[in-house]
């Protein structure tokens, strides 16, 4: 590197500094600023560099849902055992930059992508050059994405190419996905794969899509098992099959009101380059299918990239005990008990996400408030409308949840069709009276279990919406 290059760098990365003190001191700058001010000033040399300075390296977390809470769970596991620097929450290299600018010895950085033209993931992996890369679920999302068409295989192939360049580390993946399961058998020749999965008494009776086809070949793939919507035990004609899980979650049981889970693995640790082994029963809180998996992606990524196997077992057991308090990222789902009701609340803006809050209530659900999709979102709302009639539900309150009321109308007028349903034509701008309808709908009902939830902005709405809960 040139000596003008190293000076154009130390100065970005002390006016970028300086950004973050003072994004600190002040409230909503957003925390990707700082890394968009060390990208303004600096180029591409400087991240590079600037990425190379954490001691251990830094791991990538991707996937459609369960991302954040992935990420948050990884954190907490590795912090215990050495200096991480996590950044949660983001869709931006600025995010990743602002995250790399807290000297670490691993970096843990989430990033969600959406398409390869507002993202680039594969610029992204050249850059970083991550020592992991880890996957969570990919499922069919928004159908549109800032106003343009996103085709799945397009989506698909964006999560795919973040891992792409990747020439040494570990890429995470979920076996019982096929989509991640068959990235990670494509980069088995390059790098080193974790796999994680299921093995346990779960069967999915209503999954959202009837059949899924083989990311290989795509012809319909043959299911021994379903989990969870995609998920499960699968093989293909064409010889391609869930590969056998390295982590895995080989029972759960119900005990009071606590899960008791075992957790078994055997898998490569990248910084003391030997194999770790793992085989723990641990009591966790009833989180849900979604977040088990969530969970053991976490510990599977702890495994691979702890620079301390010592001590696995009590760092772990340590973790599941602080679950209780485990605070949820925003617009995430979130039970409240009001007086002798149990209202269910947040963002469910995709059919895997609002099944994963619906079967929190495992079929005592009463009452929906349901934000709906926007126009041209009718794929969503299909989903939506596959879970929401294998649910209890009696009746449901409609709201627009994103800018089209005529759409939201659209979709009530379907609706009405099989439930007892109401509809509450209140735009976005009036997001406060929106609010105000959606907290008298709920307290005032004489229905014992609620839950709202569906599509919506997550600061503006969902957060909003539950801290007024909450006072
Ligand atoms: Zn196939």
């Amino acid at each position: 590197m040139l000596k003008s290059q190293v000076i154009r760098c130390k100065i970005s990365q002390g006016f970028a500094q300086l950004a973050k003190y003072l994004v600190k001191l002040g409230k909503g700058m957003g925390t990707s600023f700082p890394g968009y001010l060390y990208l303004k000033l600096g180029d591409y040399h400087c991240l590079r560099k600037l990425a190379q300075e954490t001691t251990i390296g830094n791991i990538i977390f991707t996937g459609t849902n369960g991302k954040t809470t992935t990420t948050k769970m990884a954190c907490m596991l590795l912090s215990k055992d050495t200096l991480t620097s996590c950044t949660f929450d983001s869709n931006t290299l600025n995010a990743i930059a602002t995250g790399l600018l807290s000297p670490s010895e691993l970096g843990l950085f989430e990033y969600g992508i959406r398409d390869t033209r507002n993202s680039f993931p594969d610029l992204v992996c050249e850059l970083i050059d991550p020592i992991g890369v880890v996957y969570t679920t990919i499922s069919r999302e928004h159908t549109l994405v800032a106003g343009r068409k996103n085709p799945f295989e397009k989506y698909f192939k964006a999560k795919e190419l973040l891992s792409a360049p990747m020439k040494r580390g570990i890429v995470v993946c979920n076996a019982d996905d096929p989509r991640t399961a068959y990235i990670g058998r494509k980069k088995e020749s390059d790098t080193l794969v974790t796999y994680y999965g299921l093995e346990a008494d779960f069967l999915d009776k209503d999954p959202l899509t009837a059949n899924i086809s083989c990311p290989h070949c795509n012809i319909d793939l043959n299911y021994q098992k379903r989990y969870f919507n995609h998920r499960g035990l699968y093989n293909c004609k064409c010889g391609f099959s869930r590969p056998k899980p390295q982590v895995k979650i080989s029972s759960i049981t119900q005990k009071h009101q606590k899960w008791e889970i075992e957790i078994k693995g055997k898998t490569y640790n990248y910084p003391s380059q030997k194999n770790v082994s793992l085989n723990l029963v641990v009591e966790i809180p009833i989180l849900g299918l979604h977040n088990l998996y969530n969970l053991l992606c976490a510990v599977a990524t702890y495994l691979s990239f702890t620079p301390n196997p010592a001590k696995i077992k009590e760092t772990i057991l340590e973790t599941c005990s602080q679950l209780d308090n485990f605070e949820l990222p925003p617009g995430r789902f979130e039970i409240f008990q009001f007086k002798d009701k149990m209202i269910g609340m947040g963002q469910g803006d995709n059919g895997d996400a609002l099944k994963a809050n619906i079967q929190l209530f495992s079929g005592k659900e009463e009452v929906l408030v349901y934000l709906t999709p926007d126009e041209g979102e009718d794929l969503i709302f299909q989903d939506h409308l596959n879970v929401i009639n294998s649910s209890t539900f009696k009746k449901i309150h409609v709201f627009p949840g994103r800018e089209s009321v005529s759409a939201a109308e659209k979709y009530y007028n379907t609706l009405k069709e099989s439930f007892e349903a109401e509809f509450h034509p209140i735009s976005n701008r009036n997001i406060k009276q929106k609010i105000n309808e959606i907290i008298d709908i709920t307290t005032q009902s004489p229905s014992q279990f609620l839950v709202v939830s569906g599509c919506g902005p997550e600061h503006l709405l969902w957060d909003k919406l539950k801290s007024r809960f909450k006072s």
